[in-house]
C-alpha cells in the first residue's frame, strides 16, 4: 500500500507530483519522497513523516524545478518508516530512481546474490533490491531501460506498481504492475502516472489502467506502448475516459473527509439507486446480474469475501440473501478463504466487496475461486478497478471517492447494491411477493431522507462523546442485521480513536463479555423496533444491572429503552432489514467526534492505510 506518482511533459513537475502525493495520501503516509530531473541531473529529497513534512524539508533542500518528477507515500513493509528507507531509491550507480507499491518477496534471495556481485544496500527496503537488480541487467545485457525492467521483473515474485527513471534517458519513465494499481493519465505531449487518476484529473480525462503483468514504457512525444513482462507481447492499450472531477476529491468546507463523507451517505445512496431502482416501474435494473440472472439466480450458494468493513457488509448482506433469495451464504475473511483448501464448485457464486476494487487477498480469493470454476461477481467503488475487471460480472457501489482512511459511504453502499441485488434476485425466484418487493422500493427511496434524520442527532453525539472520551474500552451490542453494525461501530472507534471496542451479537455477552461490564464501561446497543426489540430491551437489562453504561441507538418515538438507557440517540424507522442503513450512522459520528475530542488524526489514523494492496 503506498501511493505513486510521476509526471513526464512541459509543465513543471514538482507540483504535480506533491498535489499527487497529497491525493494519494490516503494510502500510506508514513515517509514521502520526491525525485526531479532538472535537465542535468537528479535530485532526491525524502523524509519520514507526511507530504506536508516533505514539502517543508524539500524547498529548503534541493530546487524544485524540471519537467520530469517521480514520487511516493510509503506504507512501510520491509523496513521501518524512516528517511533512509523512504521513497524514491537510488540504485549504486545513481543513474536509476525508483518508486515502488507492494513487497517483492524474493528480495532476501536477490540482495544476497546482488552483494555477491559488489552492490552496496543503504536501506532495508525490498525496493532497493529490485532498483539493483535492473541496474545489474543494464550493465550485464548492456540493454535499454524498459527491457531492463522486463528481465529483473521476470526475476522477482511478488507484486509491484512500480516507476523507474534513468538519468541517462531523461526522456522516459518506465512503469509496470503486477498486484498493484497503475494508471496512466494521458495528456496533451505529457504523461502522469498514479496509483489512481486522481492527482491527474484536473489535467486529463484520458487513462490507461496497466492491467497485472503490464508494463509501458512512457516517453516523451510518443504513444504509450505497453507490454506483457513475460513474453514481451504488445497490448493495445485501451483508453478510459474518466468520471471524477475535483470538487469530489475536496474537502467542500467539511473540518475532515470522513464527516464529508459521512453527510454525502444521503446522496451517495442515492447515486448507487440512480439507473437501477425503478420505483414506478416496479422494476430493478442491474446490468451485472440481469445478463447473469439464470447463473446467479441458480446458485447453491454465495460465498462473500471481503476484508474489513467490506465483510461487516457482507455479513448484513448475508442475512438480506438468506431472508429475501433464499441462498445459503457464506461470509469470509478473503484473507483466510484464499489460504485453505476451500471446497468451492461451479455451482457457487462468489461476491468479492471492496471499496477500492484493490484488496489483495480479495484479489487473490476472486482467482482462487475462478479457478475452481465458480462465477465471480464484484462489488467496488473504485470504476475500472483491478477486482471489477477481473470478476465476471459485478455492480459499482458508485459512493463517488472515499478518502477518509476509516471506511462510512463505502459501507452503506455496499450494502445498498446488495440488498439491490437481493430483492432483483428475489423477485425472479418467487421468494419474494410482488406487494413485499414494491413495498421495499418504496422504503427504500425514501431511505436517504431518512439518513439525513439520523444525521440531525449530531450535537446530541458530541455531547455523549465528551462524557465518554477517556473510556479506555467499548461494547458494541446488536443482533440480527444489527450485529453487523455492532462490529462495523466497535470497528470505527478502535481504527480512528485508538479506543479498544468489542463488537457482539448481544445474545452472546452472556457467554463472556458481560465479565466485562461494570459502572467504566460503555455499552452501546442497536436497539430497534423491528428486530428483536424485547430480547435486547432484556439485554440492557443486564447491562444495567451490573452499572455499565448504556448508549442505546433506538426507533423514533421509543420510551421503554429511554427509561433504561443512560443516553438515547433515535433513528428513523424502516423495514427491519434496512435498519443497518440507518443505525450506522450515529455510530460513525460517535466515533469521529471521539476521535476529534482525542486530538486524533481522524482521516489518516496511525498505521492503516486505505486501500490494503499488500497480503
Ligand atoms: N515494500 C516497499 C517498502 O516497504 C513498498 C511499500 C509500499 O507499498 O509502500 O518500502
Amino acid at each position: 500500500m503506498c501511493g505513486i506518482v510521476g509526471y513526464i511533459g512541459h509543465r513543471e513537475a514538482y507540483p504535480i507530483v506533491l498535489k499527487g502525493l497529497q491525493r494519494l495520501e490516503y494510502r500510506g503516509y508514513d515517509s514521502a519522497g520526491i525525485a526531479l530531473y532538472d535537465g542535468k541531473d537528479l535530485k532526491m529529497s525524502k523524509t519520514k513523516g507526511k507530504v506536508a513534512d516533505l514539502k517543508k524539508r524539500l524547498e529548503n533542500e534541493i530546487s524544485t524545478n524540471g519537467t520530469v518528477g517521480i514520487g511516493h507515500t510509503r506504507w512501510a513493509t520491509h523496513g521501518e518508516p524512516n528517511d533512509v528507507n523512504s521513497h524514491p531509491h537510488y540504485s549504486n550507480s545513481g543513474d536509476l530512481v525508483i518508486i515502488h507499491n507492494g513487497i517483492i518477496e524474493n528480495y532476501d534471495a536477490l540482495k544476497k546474490e546482488l552483494k555477491k556481485r559488489g552492490y552496496t544496500f543503504k536501506s532495508e527496503t525490498d525496493t532497493e533490491v529490485l532498483v539493483n537488480l535492473i541496474e545489474d541487467v543494464i550493465k550485464k545485457e548492456d540493454v535499454k531501460l524498459g527491457k531492463a525492467v522486463q528481465i529483473a521483473l521476470n526475476q522477482t515474485v511478488g507484486a509491484y506498481a512500480i516507476a523507474v527513471f534513468n538519468k541517462k534517458k531523461p526522456d522516459e519513465i518506465v512503469v509496470a504492475r503486477l498486484g498493484s494499481p497503475l494508471a496512466i493519465g494521458v495528456g496533451e505531449d505529457e504523461f502522469f502516472v498514479a496509483s489512481d487518476a486522481s492527482p491527474f484529473i484536473e489535467f486529463t480525462n484520458n487513462a490507461i489502467y496497466l492491467e497485472d503483468g503490464e508494463m509501458a514504457v512512457v516517453r516523451r512525444h510518443k504513444e504509450v506502448k505497453i507490454r506483457k513482462i513475460k513474453d514481451d507481447s504488445l497490448v493495445d492499450p485501451y483508453m478510459h475516459e474518466l468520471q471524477l472531477n475535483l470538487e469530489q476529491i475536496e474537502k467542500g468546507g467539511y473540518e475532515h473527509f470522513m464527516l464529508k463523507e459521512i453527510h454525502e451517505q444521503p446522496n451517495a445512496i442515492s447515486d448507487t439507486y440512480r439507473g437501477r431502482m425503478l420505483v414506478e416501474k416496479g422494476l430493478i435494473r442491474m446490468a451485472g446480474v440481469d445478463d447473469n440472472m439464470e447463473r446467479i439466480a441458480n446458485a447453491k450458494r454465495f460465498i462473500i469475501v471481503a476484508c474489513g468493513t467490506s465483510w461487516h457488509a457482507g455479513l448484513v448482506a448475508e442475512y438480506i440473501f438468506e431472508d429475501i433469495a433464499r441462498i445459503p451464504v457464506e461470509v469470509e475473511y478473503a484473507s483466510e478463504f484464499r489460504y485453505r483448501n476451500p471446497v468451492i464448485s461451479e455451482n457457487d457464486v462468489v461476491i468479492a466487496i471492496s471499496q477500492s476494487g484493490e484488496t489483495a487477498d480479495t484479489m487473490a480469493a476472486i482467482k482462487l475461486a475462478k479457478e475452481k470454476g465458480a462465477f465471480a461477481f464484484g462489488v467496488c467503488n473504485v470504476v475500472g478497478s483491478s477486482i471489477s475487471r477481473e470478476t465476471n460480472a459485478g455492480a459499482y457501489t458508485h459512493a463517488g471517492p472515499e478518502i477518509g482512511v476509516a471506511s462510512t459511504k463505502a459501507f452503506t453502499t455496499q450494502i445498498t447494491v446488495l440488498t439491490l441485488m437481493a430483492l432483483k434476485l428475489g423477485k425472479f425466484k418467487g421468494t419474494i411477493s410482488n406487494s413485499d418487493f414494491q413495498f421495499y422500493l418504496q422504503e427504500m427511496e425514501r431511505i436517504p431522507g431518512k439518513i439525513k434524520k439520523a444525521l440531525e442527532s449530531d450535537e446530541l453525539i458530541q455531547k455523549i462523546a465528551f462524557t465518554y472520551k477517556d473510556a479506555p474500552n467499548c461494547l458494541y451490542l446488536g443482533r440480527g442485521y444489527n450485529f453487523p453494525v455492532a462490529l462495523e461501530g466497535a470497528l470505527k472507534l478502535k481504527e480512528i480513536s485508538y479506543i479498544h471496542a468489542e463488537g457482539y451479537p448481544a445474545a452472546e455477552m452472556k457467554h463472556g463479555p458481560i465479565a466485562l461490564i461494570d459502572e467504566q464501561m460503555p455499552v452501546v446497543v442497536i436497539a430497534t423496533k423491528k428486530g428483536h426489540y424485547e430480547k435486547v430491551v432484556s439485554n440492557i437489562q443486564e447491562i444495567k444491572s451490573r452499572k455499565g453504561k448504556i448508549i442505546a441507538v433506538v426507533t423514533e418515538g421509543d420510551e421503554e429503552v429511554r427509561e433504561l438507557a443512560d443516553h438515547v440517540i433515535e433513528v428513523p424507522e424502516t423495514i427491519e432489514s434496512l435498519t443497518p442503513l440507518l443505525t450506522t450512522i450515529p455510530l460513525q459520528l460517535l466515533s469521529y467526534h471521539i476521535a476529534v475530542l482525542l486530538g486524533k488524526n481522524v482521516d489518516q489514523p496511525r498505521n492503516l492505510a486505505k486501500s490494503v494492496t499488500v497480503e
